[in-house]
């Protein structure tokens, strides 16, 4: 099941067993996202800079900041439709 807790605010990452912003959505892990790259809680703190964050990031070719991780079938379209409402 989709669950925005487990979700990165910027490219839609849907973690199995992490939430970004803690289990309450408040407290932030500053882990680095392994897609975009985000640190959680610094760049993804605000809706106007989790837009730019992420135009820059597709910008510069949507890499994957742990490209160990990256599943085969990984696509940006299907991960951005992950993204909470508020920060599309
Ligand atoms: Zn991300």
């Amino acid at each position: 099941m989709h669950n925005e807790l487990k979700t990165c605010r910027v490219c839609g990452l849907n973690y199995n067993d992490f939430h970004p912003w803690g289990v309450d959505g408040k407290t932030a892990s500053y882990e680095i996202c392994d897609c975009c790259g985000v640190t959680f809680g610094n760049e993804d703190s605000l809706s106007h800079s989790v837009i730019k964050f992420r135009k820059d990031w597709i910008k510069n070719g949507a890499k994957w900041f742990n490209r160990d991780v990256k599943p085969e079938d990984w696509s940006l379209e299907k991960s951005l439709h992950n993204i909470p409402e508020k920060y599309k």
